[in-house]
């Protein structure tokens, strides 16, 4: 079996998965415009990254390790232009970390295009080696690569063959794909007959003399940043094409349900992002208004878990009639780090990322909200800080339920061993993390604040059913390593 690689530090929450871009705009500074949608996007994946655009049927793409702001400079970025582009962040799911897994996957089997993928295909290891014995030669070992390799092999006619090739490819995909290609005509993006992960429509505005042109993006906070305006979400098992012609929308295939993974709403997506029509920013608030009325608690002060507790917090603290305030301050900079901090500094571990202020919670009944627990590790070090500055008492309060399943749509979540809540009660969970009291939020209250009927949602991470097929034939994140003809560094 596969070993996973050492975590990065003082990352104890479920783990982004990825983020997609697109847009066709002659005209515009198409790279440019990528970078920032990237950039706002840059949340849902920190390994890799890569812009593909397309100038006079000439695909270009730059895909490497690292951060949107550290790959990407002013002449990397000149070197890209076009009439379109995509772009990806990723964080691994299917596939190890490799350079050869970063996105915009290229192929030409065929057709050439470049590809960006959110999601997991449940079906990987099956297509991989149909592929493979098909003596089709896979240069990475992610399932994006995979789908790249099945449309851009089907020989069609035509500017528009891609979007007879994702229909007749996307029957044949199982599991969670929100997904953008690009052709030397079109950008297409389409997304899983569940709708798992979020894919959004905007319009931005086009040069002189064009005509309207459109954007997609995982998440509508990806408009915002380039001044485009959201139109609606790509809908379940939907292609749209944004060509020359403008734009085509075809429903491709359709599920029985539609299964959007509810953990967006809760964590994933950034909060300035609408999804069902609901900005995340105050959905989250009336989680946290909610958790207050289903777990009150005599306290003196509410605190959050920067930066992703803060809408529960604010909203715990508005229906307790408690007051708020920043207990523990989060280095606005911290990102991934490869320096090891050597055994003296070790000892301060999270206070490189969360640094507690005795000034605020010496004394005091506080109550800390969070969005949710893995593994535990993090919020057991932050309880344990808060005392040592002086907190009298420590009451965790989450706004959501506890995760006790693992994710096979995207996510890099930890296995059941490895999650705190997976054979524990509530209150032994408590006294795992050293907290004079825990509560969660009910499932019923997640979806009274996300305001959509529960049937339209995953939840799995949460219940173990899991909407999509037998989550025992999914596949590990190294799945494809273990079986690939060519080895890829993990
Ligand atoms: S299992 Fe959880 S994280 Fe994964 S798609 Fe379902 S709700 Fe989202």
């Amino acid at each position: 079996m596969s070993e996973r690689p050492k975590d990065v530090p003082f990352r104890d929450g479920p783990r982004d998965e990825c983020g997609v871009f697109g847009v066709y705009a002659p005209g515009r500074d198409v790279a440019r415009l990528a970078y920032f949608g990237l950039y706002a996007l840059q949340h849902r994946g920190q390994e890799s990254t890569g812009i593909a655009t397309c100038e006079g049927g000439h695909i270009t793409t730059l895909r490497e390790l690292g951060l949107v702001s550290q790959v990407f400079d002013e002449e990397k970025l000149r070197a890209l232009s076009g009439d379109m582009a995509i772009g990806h962040v990723r964080y691994s799911t299917t596939g190890g970390g490799a350079w050869e897994n970063a996105q915009p996957v290229w192929r030409d089997d065929g057709r050439e295009l470049a590809l960006a993928h959110n999601g997991n295909l449940t079906n990987a290891v099956e297509l991989y080696k149909e592929l493979t014995e098909a003596g089709i030669k896979l240069r990475g070992t992610s399932d994006s690569e995979i789908i790249a390799a099945l449309l851009s092999k089907r020989a069609g006619e035509g500017n528009d063959w891609i979007e007879d090739a994702v229909a007749e490819v996307m029957p044949r995909l199982q599991g969670a794909f929100s997904t953008v290609v690009m052709t030397k005509h079109a950008v297409v993006a389409f997304r899983d007959p569940n709708g798992v992960r979020p894919l959004a429509l905007g319009k931005i505005k086009p040069a002189d003399g064009q005509d309207e042109c459109f954007v997609v993006a995982s998440e509508s906070c990806a408009f915002d940043i380039i001044g485009a305006k959201l139109i609606r979400e790509v809908q379940p098992g939907e292609l749209v094409s944004l060509t020359e012609g403008g734009l085509v929308m075809k429903q491709v295939t359709k599920a029985d349900r539609p299964a959007h993974c509810v953990f967006e709403h809760i964590y994933f997506s950034r909060p300035d992002t609408r999804l069902e029509n609901r900005v995340l920013q105050q959905v989250r608030g009336r989680m946290g208004e909610l958790l207050a009325e289903e777990a009150p608690v005599e306290a003196d002060l509410v605190i959050s878990v920067p930066d992703s507790g803060n809408p529960a917090a604010n909203g715990f603290a508005r229906a307790s009639g408690l007051p708020k305030d920043d207990g523990l301050i989060k280095n606005r900079y911290v990102q991934r780090t490869f320096i090891q901090p050597g055994q003296e500094l070790r000892k301060h571990g999270l206070r490189m990322k969360f640094n507690p202020l005795p000034e605020i919670v010496a004394g005091k009944r506080i109550v800390v909200v969070d969005d949710s627990i893995v593994r535990g590790n993090t919020t057991r070090q932050i309880i344990s800080m808060l005392r040592d500055a002086g907190a009298k008492e420590v009451h965790l309060r989450i706004s959501s339920p506890p995760i006790r399943h693992p994710c096979h749509y995207g996510v890099d979540m930890s296995t059941r061993e490895e999650m705190i809540a997976h054979d524990r009660s509530e209150q032994e969970v408590a006294d795992e993390l050293g907290a004079d009291s825990l509560a969660y939020l009910s499932i019923e209250a997640v979806y009274e604040a996300v305001g959509t009927p529960r049937e339209r949602h995953c939840e799995a991470c949460f219940t173990g059913d899991y909407p999509l097929g037998d989550p025992e034939a999914a596949n590990g994140k190294f799945a494809l390593e273990d079986i690939a003809v060519v080895p890829a560094a993990r």
